[in-house]
């Protein structure tokens, strides 16, 4: 199926998100909660954009609408850019500076409200990704709080929580930065808790908590190399891989 992004004829499957074709096509929407691992949540809105069809126009969110006809979708549209403008001082006016809301604030020209400032403390945007991402980890460990102006990402009664595995999987999904961690004398600190790390059999540096190499074992079982720390697995892959291509070579000479 063919639609047309700004003028640009794209190809699309039938049900592919808006935002993934424009991706493909090197048409840049501007997103603060997507992730390429997770769905679309379309909690920050900035990814709208006017889908036409049949002469008809709407305003959709990019990352979960789904094509299913022959569109044309405009992103940078006179009216997309004037929401935009709005969202993007409303998301600004929760958050302390925070370098990828700056770059979208200075791209769209977009001066913060001081009608609109809250005093939170923490740089967190609502956007529910870090939420999402434990939930789909089995963990469940953090959920939203409170309601109104005082929403907030929170553990169970603010406690130390009992699932929370201390992956930091929710920190590193965060757009913005606003979950804080920190490893500490073979501690990692995370939500109020305390949990004690392990060291990489190979290079001995810290790389996972105790609580997350059990879990993954319950999980998923027994896995390859899982007591080695990311770069030690690239290294050890990488040295497989030389000695297979060197086999080749000489297996060809
Ligand atoms: S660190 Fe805890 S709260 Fe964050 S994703 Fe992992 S299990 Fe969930």
């Amino acid at each position: 199926m063919k639609i047309n992004i700004d003028g640009k004829e794209c190809t699309a499957e039938e049900g592919e998100f808006i935002l993934q074709i424009a991706k493909r096509n090197g048409i840049s929407i501007p997103t603060l909660c997507y992730s390429e691992s997770l769905d679309g949540l379309s909690a920050c809105r900035l990814c709208i954009v006017e889908v036409e069809r049949s002469g008809r126009r709407k305003v959709v969110t990019s990352c979960n609408y789904p094509v299913k006809n022959e569109i044309n979708v405009y992103t940078h549209s006179d009216k997309i850019i004037s929401m935009r403008k709005t969202l993007l001082m409303l998301i600004a006016s929760r958050l302390i500076d925070t370098t990828p809301i700056k770059e979208l604030l200075d791209e769209y020209e977009v001066k913060k409200n001081n009608r609109f400032i809250n005093n939170q403390e923490d740089n967190c945007i609502m956007c529910g990704l870090c939420v999402k991402a434990c939930e789909i980890l089995g963990s469940n460990a953090i959920g939203t709080a409170f309601r109104g102006i005082n929403k907030k990402i929170s553990t169970p009664f603010e406690e130390p929580p009992q699932n929370c595995i201390g992956c930091t999987s929710c920190a590193s999904v965060c757009p913005v930065g606003a979950i804080k961690y920190k490893d500490e004398d073979g501690i990692r600190h995370i939500w109020n808790g305390k949990f004690k790390l392990v060291k990489c059999e190979q290079c001995g540096s810290y790389y996972a908590t105790e609580k997350q190499i059990e879990y993954i074992k319950e999980k998923v079982g027994e896995i390859e190399n899982i007591h080695l720390c990311e770069r030690c697995k690239k290294k050890l892959n990488a040295n497989n891989f030389k000695e297979v291509f060197q086999n080749i070579k000489l297996n060809n000479k």
